[in-house]
């Protein structure tokens, strides 16, 4: 009988994994040509000012709506993008030049200038091409640069062993903002925080859900935060879904939060209504420019 059962369950592993190698070459083949059959789409987060309690930005989140699959997640597909260079850069460059359109379009409507932050792969970084393709797409669509944000995660920012540092300052010469996104929960070198030109980090949700729960994440966010203020640097919270997250970070002065507590990534048409409802009450115009100009 252990026999048997020894040899159900090594058929079944092996069925699994096949299944799973299937579907990942599946999903590959289908990627390729999910842009042109438009089956991507970006959503949109606001991020919330703790100082005024208006919407000051969107985070752009990427969704693959395919035909069999249904919705699938960036955290299943964008890894596998990453695998083949022919992937991740188009659908890089598609997500970027999305949500500066979507940006542009907010504007003709009338909204008020909001910080539009877009995710970017350590592939995109790699990749030669990035800072004339944030260029060409800034020109080609008109958004003016200080909105765009550019989010990064800590384990590609601060743990590059590429040129990590001219490549950022050859972006921030452009006039777009940096952040570092799911700060905290990697192991990366502190120091290289003062030496890259980073405009925010945003605290991971990790230790967001701990929040008056567990005094460790308490301290660990205390101490991101004064981090944060101590290099002059913004600090966003990601994920707070609760009351007692929003009062411990408002008490610890953290800059910005975005969660569902707030809101859940929208459909563009949706958002825009938000926006637009109330328009003066929900917005804080963002910067010292004239809105939109
Ligand atoms: P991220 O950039 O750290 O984005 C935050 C994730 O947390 C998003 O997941 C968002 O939907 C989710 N989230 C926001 N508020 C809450 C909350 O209160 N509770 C919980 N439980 N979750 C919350 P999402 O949209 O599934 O994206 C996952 C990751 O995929 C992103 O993490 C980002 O690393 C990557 N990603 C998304 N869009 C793009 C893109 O256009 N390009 C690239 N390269 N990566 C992307
Ligand atoms: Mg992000
Ligand atoms: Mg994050
Ligand atoms: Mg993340």
């Amino acid at each position: 009988a252990s026999k048997e059962q020894g040899k159900n369950k090594y058929t079944l592993c092996t069925t699994i994994l096949k299944e799973d190698i299937l579907t990942k070459m599946k999903l590959t083949n289908c990627l390729y040509r999910a842009l042109e059959r438009n089956e991507l789409i970006l959503l949109y987060q606001p991020q919330i000012s703790l100082k005024t309690n208006k919407i000051i930005g969107v985070e752009a989140l990427i969704r693959w709506h395919h035909p069999e699959f249904g919705t699938i997640s960036p955290a299943t597909f964008i890894p596998l993008a990453e695998q083949h260079a022919g992937l991740i850069g188009p659908i890089g460059d598609w997500a970027l030049l999305t949500a500066c359109q979507q940006s542009m379009a907010w504007k003709a409507v009338g909204i008020p200038p909001l910080r539009m932050a877009v995710n970017l792969s350590g592939e995109q970084f790699r990749n030669n091409n990035l800072v004339s393709t944030m260029k060409r797409i800034i020109v080609e669509t008109g958004i003016k640069p200080e909105i765009l944000e550019l989010e990064i995660t800590e384990s590609v920012a601060l743990k590059g062993n590429f040129n990590m540092n001219q490549v950022m300052n050859d972006l921030k010469s452009l006039g777009v903002t940096i952040a570092i996104d799911d700060f905290g929960v990697e192991y990366s070198s502190l120091n290289r925080l003062k030496t890259l030109p980073i405009d925010r980090i945003k605290m991971d949700a990790e230790f967001v859900r701990g929040l008056a729960k567990s005094t460790k994440d308490e301290a660990i966010a205390k101490i991101i935060i004064q981090l944060a203020k101590s290099l002059d640097i913004h600090v966003i919270a990601e994920g707070v879904e609760n009351k007692l997250q929003l009062d411990f970070l408002n008490k610890q002065r953290c800059d910005e939060v975005q969660g569902f507590y707030f809101y859940k990534p929208l459909p563009p048409e949706e958002l825009e209504s938000i926006l637009l409802e109330p328009a003066a009450s929900k917005i804080l115009t963002l910067g010292p420019y004239p809105i939109w100009e």
